[in-house]
């Protein structure tokens, strides 16, 4: 044993040299280290996420992944009972501790809820799941079932103060219209404490996008925006985008089914309980939280094009609209970072 460990002790001081050699060799090599390149797709909040990722360090696509799994599993599920708003829902009529991050995310939430009326309502979650819109069994409800759920619907039956929060009996909490873009925001949080890292890329499903840093040889970022009405999903066009910058989309043809002629799908009114019809396939928002692009996407469907400007404004956020007569509306700032794509629309200034 004594022999062995005395064998060891001179493989570790060898081992030792030989790294001490190997550092002064390696000086020169890293002054000028190379950015690499790693490319990713992982599966989190139901949907495929695409990661790209520039850095002199580690690959950290996979820990990447796990963040935003963690997000879903630690806070927002609805379906895993240990998440922070399945625990806060199974509560509901008492008031209910949550950590220091869920609170940040409800208060940008309830102030986003208030500053658009209620378009945006976190307490929708009940509706979309009678609809049942992606699920076995979508279908049209009954009014009756639909006025039974409507009575719990409001972002005003949701007391927050502080870190506690109050949920009124019935009233539920459902963060899927900004669950991506919370996604995006965390990972962004991560990557300024990566001092390795020079820039990402990350696509959630297409619908919620987060650009970070810059790319090696300085050229913009670009992002696809799909075309609506596209089956094959191609794509509209390409807007260019700043690091530190968040994208959003919503749309009806996402998630739908269509029942004589109508196309039902998941961006409800939370007023009527049903999908909105307003003339608009998509919006699509750029500002610099991913909740809040997200959440403003889903806003803006709701609202519709003249009432979205003035939360757009508020938000300090630039927008697309593209409506069923397939034009497309850009908000001032959007004009120069847009390229169409697609022919068969036409762009227009907002109205
Ligand atoms: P996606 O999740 O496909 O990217 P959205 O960000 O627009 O699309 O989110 C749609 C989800 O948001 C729905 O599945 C539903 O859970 C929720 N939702 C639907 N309508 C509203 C609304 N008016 N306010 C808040 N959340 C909503
Ligand atoms: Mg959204």
């Amino acid at each position: 044993m004594t022999g062995h460990g005395f064998h060891k002790k001179n493989v570790a001081m060898l081992i030792g040299i030989g790294l001490y050699g190997m550092i002064i060799n390696a000086v020169p090599v890293l002054a000028n280290t190379e950015v690499e390149k790693y490319t990713n797709t992982d599966f989190a909040m139901d949907t495929v996420v695409s990661e790209t990722l520039y850095t002199t360090g580690d690959d950290l696509n996979t820990t990447i992944g796990e963040k935003i799994r963690q997000i879903e599993t630690e806070y927002l599920s609805w379906t895993d009972e240990d998440s922070q708003i399945a625990k806060l829902n199974s509560s509901a009529g008492k008031t209910t501790e949550i950590s220091a991050e869920l609170a940040e995310y409800l208060k940008d939430i309830f102030q986003l809820a208030k500053d658009s009326a209620g378009a945006f309502d976190p307490t929708i979650g009940k509706l979309i799941r009678l609809w049942d819109i992606t699920g076995e069994n979508p279908h049209v409800p009954e009014q009756t079932e639909l006025d039974d759920l409507l009575k719990d619907v409001g972002y005003q039956k949701v007391s927050l103060d502080g870190y506690k929060v109050t949920l009124e009996k019935g009233t539920t909490l459902d963060l899927g219209a900004t669950g991506k873009g919370i996604g995006c925001d965390v990972v962004s949080d991560f990557l300024k404490t990566q001092k390795d890292v020079s820039g990402m890329i990350l696509n959630l499903g297409g619908s919620s996008v987060m650009v970070y840093g810059e790319k090696p040889d300085g050229s913009e970022w670009k992002v696809a925006v799909t075309d609506p009405r596209d089956v094959e999903g191609e794509y509209l066009g390409a807007i260019t985008l700043e690091g530190g910058e968040f994208l959003s989309t919503s749309g009806d043809y996402e998630k739908y089914f269509i029942e004589d002629g109508k196309r039902y799908h998941h961006i409800l009114d939370p007023k009527t309980g049903y999908p909105v019809w307003n003339g608009l396939d998509s919006v699509t928002v750029v500002c610099n939280s991913g909740l809040l692009a997200d959440g403003l996407s889903t806003a803006c469907f709701v609202l519709g094009m003249e009432d979205a400007q003035s939360l757009l404004e508020k938000y300090n956020a630039e927008a697309v609209f593209v409506d069923e007569d397939k034009n497309v509306y850009l908000t001032s700032g959007m004009k120069e970072r847009f390229e169409l794509m697609k022919n068969t629309y036409t762009v227009q200034e907002v109205k």
